[in-house]
């Protein structure tokens, strides 16, 4: 249910919260599909494997099959939630909670792009999303809009890492 795109949030972040290591940022981006894994290996979800993807179609769900406790917008939220309370208690820093609560919510923003069938709340309610993956050229264009944001988040973090060196 994801792209690499997911892991530019997780180094663009990591600019702004040095004190966080950057696995837990890439871990926090991946969060819904982590729960995904973990869901449909034990039945909590339905496992999606009804898709059929290439490069002229794209991925075509032949039915469509939502996951609402790990792709849900209402879940998501839950989760990402509950991600910052954890970084919390690690941490006891506010801000950078709240960054790796964002980070962990970014992951809903980027498959609203590419998906079309994230429920809004639980199975049974509207399902949302732009669904580019749906077109061939929608498919494309998220290939590559995927590699051009992890760029572009590999390239902050290594401007504010190589910031920070210069300042010591
Ligand atoms: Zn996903």
């Amino acid at each position: 249910m994801s792209g690499i795109g997911h892991l530019a949030a997780g180094f663009a972040a990591k600019s702004t919260a040095p004190k966080i290591p950057l696995w837990v940022l890439l871990v926090a981006s991946e969060t819904n599909d982590l729960l995904y894994l973990l869901f449909s290996a034990t039945g909590i979800e339905p496992k999606a494997d009804i898709v059929t993807m290439d490069f002229v179609q794209g991925v075509r769900f032949s039915a469509v099959v939502s996951n609402p406790w790990s792709h849900g917008l209402f879940m998501s939220v839950v989760w990402s939630a509950i991600v910052a309370g954890i970084a919390f208690l690690f941490y006891w820093d506010r801000r950078a909670s709240m960054l790796i609560g964002a980070v962990a919510l970014s992951h809903w923003a980027l498959d609203f792009l590419m998906h079309s069938n994230l429920p809004i709340f639980f199975d049974g309610s509207l399902l949302v999303g732009l669904g580019l993956e749906n077109s061939g050229m929608g498919f494309l264009f998220m290939t590559i809009f995927d590699i051009v944001i992890l760029a572009v988040g590999v390239i902050i973090y290594f401007r504010a890492k190589s910031k920070r060196n210069e300042k010591i």
